[in-house]
């Protein structure tokens, strides 16, 4: 029997906005437990929640970007459980009427473009911290994350693969940090995803029964959850099991999907309209402000350099994957009108130190101006590619220009032909055997040859120079 995968993401965020989402409260990661937490936020009795404007027009900014229509009326509900990170015993979220529903967000995998339906875009606030100390008995509970502001972003069950998945992950993720609304951090918690998943027989128009996996913290890690549990459903399929609603752990270390619980269904949560915030129309002028004001999006800002730039399809994505890289190789084309090389550098040896030191291009400290600038001495035939190399690593450590390190180091490239000829007929007379070869038919003793006046130049020597110099030698020695 051959089988089809059926996945739905809901995706949690932290908007990133200064104070929670009813209180004013301080929202800062990684301060001292219960030292960010106050009467609303604790629901303590006579509190009152106030909407935080700021979280508002972020969770609008997200829900144009995603193509969703917002509501007429926004209206926020208590969705009720207890749980110890709970104080109040119900969370404030949206329920029948989320703020924006209906959207899409096309996402590009290597083989085509899909759009992936949006059902729903709803604001509501997060939940307390439990802290399970490995020493004794007693768990903790910090209540510095109680009430600040979630976005929760659902789709349809329109992802039919793992992959699939990973990708639409990436691109969301993609947007969400160019619009700036959110740092998308997942080892803060700043963003976390839930998936659902079923399988069924090819061709069939019914849904199976879903299970629901959590804590993946990774995109990876919603991949392989996702592998995982394909396999152990169609296994259990196969067997002649019936598969359960049910939630399920993804464990990392292991590798596998552990049951939790069987899966609660809305109805159990006793929504019903939040008594303290009243319904409010949203103000069209501030709906349209936004809209005006949206930064051009990463699927446009990627077309716009294929054509603009010329680049290929994976040095653009590369590059506009995150909004800052775009922006750093915007102004240095600015200062150096050679795309095709920038984006050399910066998709291969710029990005190459950033994963070594785990930094953004801004951290590296090295000003689009300083990069143009190396890059004019290459073309100027001060420094070779190679040095050129050498010189970037310089100045990500000492931040200074390149024509000082070039000069302090004394990199400047070796042009000068009578001194390079003076080189090559030393190397010729010590390297007489790949002479021979050479003249013999071995074609790869010249890149040994050109090799040793690299050494001898300390890599300085230009390799035109050299490569024309030697050719020219060796073919009077052959005649
Ligand atoms: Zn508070």
């Amino acid at each position: 029997m051959k089988y089809e995968t059926v996945i739905g993401l809901e995706v949690h965020l932290h908007l990133a906005t200064d104070s929670k989402a009813f209180c004013g409260c301080s929202t800062e990661f990684g301060q001292r437990p219960n030292s960010q937490s106050c009467p609303v936020c604790m629901g303590l009795p006579g509190s009152l929640p106030v909407l935080n404007e700021k979280a508002f027009q972020y969770a609008i900014k997200a829900a144009l970007a995603l193509n969703c229509k917002i509501q007429d009326l926004v209206k926020f509900d208590r969705k009720n459980y207890y749980y110890p990170d709970l104080p109040k015993n119900f969370q404030i979220s949206q329920y029948d009427m989320p703020l924006s529903y209906d959207g899409f967000l096309e996402v590009a995998s290597k083989e085509r473009r899909k759009k992936i339906r949006i059902r729903r875009v709803h604001m509501e606030e997060d939940a307390g911290k439990l802290v399970h100390p490995e020493k004794g008995f007693n768990s903790l509970v910090d209540y510095n994350r109680s009430g600040i502001p979630l976005l929760e972003i659902v789709t349809e069950p329109d992802l039919s693969s793992p992959q699939e998945a990973y990708d639409y992950l990436t691109a969301l993720k993609a947007i969400l940090k160019y619009l700036k609304v959110s740092d998308c951090d997942m080892e803060k918690g700043s963003l976390r995803c839930d998936a659902n998943i079923s399988v069924r027989e090819e061709g069939s128009s019914k849904l199976g029964a879903k299970v629901e996996l959590k804590n993946m913290n990774s995109f990876k890690g919603v991949r392989d959850a996702l592998d995982y549990e394909i396999d152990r459903q169609i296994n259990f399929l196969e067997e002649g099991g019936k598969i359960t609603q049910e939630t399920r752990l993804w464990d990392a270390e292991n590798g596998v999907t552990i049951s939790m619980r069987y899966k609660e269904e809305s109805e159990d949560y006793r929504y019903f309209p939040e008594p303290d915030l009243v319904p409010f129309i949203p103000d069209k002028k501030l709906i349209d402000g936004i809209n005006e004001g949206m930064p051009e999006l990463p699927q446009a800002r990627l077309n716009r350099f294929l054509k603009e730039y010329g680049l290929s399809e994976y040095d653009a994505s590369h590059l506009t994957s995150e909004a800052q890289t775009a922006d750093y190789f915007e102004e240095c084309v600015k200062f150096y009108p050679n795309p095709k090389a920038i984006s050399n550098w910066i998709t291969g040896d710029i990005a190459s130190h950033l994963n070594l030191k785990n930094l953004t291009i801004r951290e590296l400290g090295v000003s689009p101006e300083k990069i143009a600038s190396l890059l004019k001495m290459i073309d100027d035939g001060a420094i070779n590619g190679k040095i050129a190399k050498e010189v970037l690593e310089e100045m990500i450590v000492t931040g200074i220009s390149p024509q000082e390190i070039v000069k302090l180091k004394g990199l400047t490239q070796i042009s000068d032909v009578l001194e390079l000829e003076r080189i090559i007929e030393e190397v010729l007379k010590k390297n007489a055997k790949s002479v021979e070869d050479y003249i013999g038919g071995k074609k790869n003793a010249f890149m040994h040859l050109v090799g040793q006046v690299m050494r001898q130049t300390k890599g300085k020597a230009s390799p035109a120079v050299v490569n024309e110099i030697l050719k020219k030698r060796l073919k009077d020695r052959s005649s």
